[in-house]
């Protein structure tokens, strides 16, 4: 069986790990866990970067230290996973839909300004699969209404954004590699929120097993992330809380491991876009199949996984396309379930009559194949070739 994802471990996690063990510093006071934000923090390009457990919990610190809560409204693209939008309802607000772009598969942009209305507090964007979204437009209208921006950066860790404004200075820790011509600037993914994030899963672009980061240029904001990551103690009177937080502190463990990923982060980028481009040409042209855009006129996407989309006139859906791969041996994934057709949510009565047509082809037509950073040439061939079987002869 070829899994859907397997991490690459051969840089300095040993060496980490074993420092760790060697030291004693295991828990969130070891000395990995600084270093890591402050690395992690000067690679995206932002003066804050607060280590926690998981993707979902950045989001959910990010949502509450925004203070979004009862009678706001948070404009969300329905094509993501459910880690985007619990707090949000959690907190009592309530998620506005998007749906999505047909050819990126991100949120649609353009649909963003008529779901606008007095309550509106944030947007949150979501990175899809590969490439951004296009975040001019919407910075341009978070600027205009004076929104909150929340960004998941989770599937574009070491992506950029080719932007025509200028990059943020607050950090102080831009590469000028990054300024393309005095009117373009490469933005990395994760620089745009007033709070943005990252999942540290092991199908991400660098793993720290389980593990997140939220990051920031706000002092205040910072500040806040790092009293909701750890219960709310107060410096003075350490056990009397004035916020209800988490428990939500990395140990020196994860931040090791992190810490040895993300000095081979350029590598894993090089790899998955080789890993993109190899797919791209072995299953182009075959009939019934949209692959994912190799480009949009921001970004090369970077392949956190290699998607596929089924034709309408495909006579089987994903589900079924997933199972005979399955008896091929080879491991696959859904894409997301859109947030409109979630029991759980219509459970609560939302989202009820709405619908989302691209989200919902992609959620019955699309899933992704092998596509993790261990996956060896001649596992991307053979992929391929039982991919090809399965669109000529149905198995
Ligand atoms: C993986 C992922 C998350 C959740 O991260 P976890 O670390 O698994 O909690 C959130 N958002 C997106 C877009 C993701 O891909």
């Amino acid at each position: 069986m070829i899994p859907v994802n397997e991490p690459l471990l051969d840089g300095n996690e040993k060496k980490y790990l074993l420092e760790c063990i060697e030291t004693g510093w295991i828990s969130s006071e070891g000395p990995f866990v600084k270093e890591f934000e402050q690395k992690f923090a000067a690679r995206v390009g932002r003066k804050h970067a607060i280590a926690v457990t998981n993707g979902t919990a950045a989001l959910d610190a990010a949502v509450e230290a925004l203070g979004i809560g009862p009678g706001d409204e948070v404009i969300m693209p329905t094509f993501t996973i459910i880690s985007c939008i619990t707090q949000i309802i959690r907190s009592g607000a309530t998620p506005v839909l998007v749906d999505s772009d047909p050819d990126t598969w991100n949120m649609d942009v353009t649909q963003i300004e008529a779901k606008i209305t007095p309550r509106t507090k944030a947007i949150m964007v979501v990175h899809i699969y590969g490439l951004p979204v296009d975040m001019d437009p919407v910075l341009d209208i978070v600027e205009r209404h004076g929104l909150k921006l929340i960004e998941d950066a989770a599937e574009m860790i070491g992506q950029t954004y080719r932007s025509r404004r200028t990059l943020r200075d607050e950090g102080g820790a831009i590469p000028t590699s990054l300024i393309l011509h005095p009117s373009t600037f490469l933005h990395p993914c994760g620089s745009f929120g007033d709070i943005s994030t990252f999942s540290f899963y092991p199908n991400k672009h660098i793993t720290t097993g389980e593990g997140g980061m939220i990051v920031t240029d706000d002092d205040d904001l910072a500040e806040s992330c790092r009293s909701l990551r750890n219960l709310c103690f107060q410096p003075q009177k350490r056990f009397v809380h004035e916020r209800l937080g988490w428990n939500l502190r990395m140990t020196n463990l994860q931040a090791a491991l992190g810490l040895a990923q993300l000095e081979r982060l350029d590598v894993f980028i090089a790899r998955k876009r080789a890993m993109g481009a190899r797919y791209t040409e072995l299953l182009k042209g075959v009939d019934g199949l949209e692959l994912m855009v190799d480009e949009a006129p921001y970004a090369a996407n970077i392949y956190w996984v290699f998607g596929v989309v089924l034709n309408d006139h495909v006579p089987f859906d994903a589900a079924e396309a997933m199972k005979r791969l399955g008896v091929a041996g080879i491991g696959t994934r859904p894409f997301f379930w859109p947030m409109h057709e979630q029991p759980v949510l219509q459970k609560r009565g939302l989202f009820s009559g709405e619908t989302y047509l691209v989200a919902e082809r992609m959620a019955r037509r699309g899933f992704y194949i092998p596509s993790g950073l261990a996956l060896e040439s001649k596992h991307i061939e053979q992929v391929a070739t039982e991919v090809v079987k399965l669109m000529v002869f149905g198995a």
